[in-house]
C-alpha cells in the first residue's frame, strides 16, 4: 500500500481509510454497472438508490424524522450564508446572529444584504477565545431566527450545548463538527454543513430544514436560491454533486457500522483529551489558545513559546509525517484538526512527537 500521512488539515480533511478502500473497490465499475458513480446519470436507478440510501442513513444517525427535509446542495456553507436569510428572514426581515468567529462574521455580512441583523452576542473583544454564556445573549423574541456557529474552525472553540432560543427557530452552521455527536433535532430549525471537514469531499453541502419553515421561501427568489424548489425536486433541481453524495453516503455507513454517533462522540472526547492533556501537562511550553470549557473537540489550537519554535515544530512534524498543523493564516500558531476520521493512534503519536520536541527545544 502507498504510504499515508497523518492528515491534520482543517479542510478539505481526512476521510476514513475504509471509505477510500470501498470507493476504490468500485472505482472502475460501481457494483457491476460498468461505470464509476461519476459517470452515471443522476436520474438513473442506480444513483437514485444511492441518494435515497444516503438520506435514510443520515436520518438514522441523527434521528431525523419526517418533520425535516434533507438537501444535498452545492456552493458550500458560504452559499448558505445567503440562502438562509433570503429564505428565512421574510416577512419580518430581522434575525439574531451570535458571532463567535470569522465564519459567523461572514454569515452576518450576507444577512445584512437581506434585512436587519441583530448581533445578540460577540466574543470578538476576547479574540474569539470563548463562547458566550446564555445570559449574555440579548435575544429578540420577534426575530425570524437565531444563527450560530457550533464549532469555530479557526479559533478552536465549540458550543457544549445549543443556545436556548425559545420559539425562535435555531439555525446552525455545523460545517466543522457535523456528525461528531448526536443532536437533539427538536432544538433546530435548520442545520447546514459543507462536507469537506467532517463528512466527505468538497462540493456537497448538507442542509436539514424543518418543513414548516419552507413556507417562508418566496416564489420571487432566484430558483437555485429557493429551499422549497430543492425540496420539491429532492435535491435534483439541477445536477447534484453525485460523487460527493456517494462518498458522504459511505461515510454515513462507516459511522453506522461503528455504532453510530454516541460511539463516535465517545471516541472524539477520548481523542481530544489525549491532546489537551499533553498541552496542559507541558509546564506551559504548549499553551491552549481558548478557554478550557469551550475547547473544540475537532480543531485543537495551541501555541509554542515563540514563532520561531512554531515554525520549527511544523517543519519537523512534517518530516515525521504530520501534515496540516499550521494555524489559520489569520491567527497563526498550531492547529491540529482531529475530525471523526482522524485515528486515535495518530493523536498518540503526535503527543509523543510533542514531548520529544519539547525536550529537544
Ligand atoms: C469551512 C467553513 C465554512 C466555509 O465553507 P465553504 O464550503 O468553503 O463555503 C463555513 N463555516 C464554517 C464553520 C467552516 O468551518
Amino acid at each position: 500500500m502507498e504510504k499515508r500521512i497523518y492528515n491534520l488539515s482543517a479542510g478539505p480533511a481526512i476521510l476514513p481509510e475504509e471509505v477510500l478502500f470501498e470507493a476504490q473497490k468500485d472505482f472502475i465499475s460501481y457494483k457491476g454497472s460498468g461505470m464509476n458513480v461519476m459517470e452515471m446519470s443522476h436520474r438513473g436507478k442506480i444513483f437514485d438508490a444511492i441518494i435515497k440510501d444516503t438520506d435514510a442513513d443520515l436520518r438514522k444517525l441523527l434521528g431525523i424524522d419526517d418533520k425535516f427535509s434533507i438537501l444535498f446542495l452545492q456552493g458550500g456553507a458560504t452559499l448558505q450564508f445567503s440562502m438562509v436569510p433570503l429564505n428565512l428572514m421574510p416577512p419580518k426581515n430581522k434575525a439574531d446572529y451570535i458571532v463567535t468567529g470569522s465564519w459567523a462574521e461572514k454569515a452576518v455580512k450576507e444577512a445584512k444584504r437581506v434585512g436587519a441583523v441583530n448581533i445578540v452576542a460577540t466574543t470578538k473583544a476576547d479574540n474569539y477565545t470563548r463562547i458566550p454564556k446564555q445570559s449574555e445573549l440579548k435575544l429578540d423574541a420577534e426575530a425570524s431566527y437565531v444563527h450560530f456557529t457550533s464549532n469555530n474552525t479557526i479559533y478552536g472553540t465549540e458550543w457544549r450545548s445549543e443556545p436556548e432560543t425559545g420559539n425562535v427557530p435555531l439555525v446552525c452552521d455545523a460545517s466543522s463538527d457535523f456528525l461528531h455527536k448526536k443532536l437533539d433535532m427538536n432544538k433546530y430549525g435548520l442545520i447546514y454543513a459543507g462536507a469537506q471537514k467532517n463528512i466527505g469531499p468538497a462540493g456537497v453541502t448538507i442542509v436539514i430544514i424543518r418543513k414548516d419553515l419552507l413556507e417562508r421561501s418566496s416564489d420571487s427568489l432566484h430558483t437555485y436560491m429557493n429551499y422549497k424548489i430543492h425540496v420539491d425536486n429532492e435535491s435534483m433541481y439541477n445536477t447534484p454533486t453525485t460523487f460527493g453524495i456517494y462518498i458522504a453516503g459511505l461515510v454515513f455507513k462507516w459511522l453506522l457500522n461503528m455504532g453510530g454517533l454516541d460511539e463516535m462522540y465517545k471516541r472524539n472526547v477520548e481523542k481530544a483529551n489525549v491532546l489537551y492533556d499533553a498541552i496542559d501537562n507541558s509546564d506551559g511550553y504548549y499553551k491552549g489558545t481558548t478557554v478550557k470549557e469551550d475547547r473544540s473537540l475537532m480543531n485543537v489550537t495551541y501555541r509554542l513559546p515563540n514563532e520561531q519554535l512554531e515554525e520549527k515544530f511544523i517543519k519537523e512534524a512534517s518530516a515525521k509525517n504530520f501534515s496540516g498543523l499550521k494555524g489559520h493564516r489569520s491567527v497563526g500558531g498550531i492547529r491540529a484538526s482531529i475530525y471523526n476520521a482522524f485515528p486515535r493512534k495518530g493523536v498518540e503519536e503526535l503527543v509523543q512527537f510533542m514531548t520529544d520536541f519539547k525536550r529537544n527545544n
